[in-house]
């Protein structure tokens, strides 16, 4: 998958709306350094309004479904997810904002890439506290009491902040 199917020649467009539509693959996500993102697909839809010259609307919708682990059982699951994200682009002077949804392009650049907003986008997706409850499923139980015998201590908020709580995850295959 190559990041230029990303890029947005603005300049050329008309006054108006826009439609782009990606398909993104676990691919997608390898392009970038940090991996927040495991194993997710999904269908991307921007409307890209030109308002005028110097002024964007761009509204991102998002539907997909991700890889993750129950952080209490480890067990393996398909994350459903779908949502929606708008970012206002200006032709300005100016290079710096402090506006979080504003993006800011200078006179001479004549396309943006959207790819970096959609990989942020994807990992704000992922859910901070993930366990089956999420999908409708209950957790393991015969799994939670065998990571509990390797966990010293029997404070379960305790045990997942534990850093050594990361290396019992080898445990389900052996
Ligand atoms: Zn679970």
């Amino acid at each position: 998958m190559d990041l230029s199917s990303f890029d947005i020649e603005f300049i050329k467009l008309n006054i108006g709306k826009h439609t782009f539509s990606w398909h993104i693959s676990p691919l997608f996500f390898d392009h970038f350094e940090e991996n927040i993102v495991d194993k997710c697909t999904g269908d991307v839809k921007l409307v890209f309004e030109k308002i005028n010259e110097n002024l964007f609307k761009l509204d991102f919708s998002l539907k997909g479904s991700m890889h993750i682990e129950c952080h209490r059982c480890l067990n393996e699951m398909e994350f459903p997810f779908a949502d929606n994200f708008s970012l206002e682009m200006k032709v300005s002077e100016d290079i710096l904002t402090d506006e979080v949804n504003l993006i800011l392009v200078t006179q001479e650049e004549k396309k943006i890439n959207v790819a970096t907003y959609i990989y942020e986008f994807c990992g704000l997706q992922v859910p901070l506290r993930a366990t089956c409850e999420l999908i409708g499923k209950e957790c393991e139980q015969k799994m939670i009491e065998l990571l509990d015998k390797y966990i010293i201590g029997t404070n379960s908020e305790a045990k997942e902040s534990d850093p050594r709580w990361n290396n019992l995850k080898n445990l389900k295959y052996n």
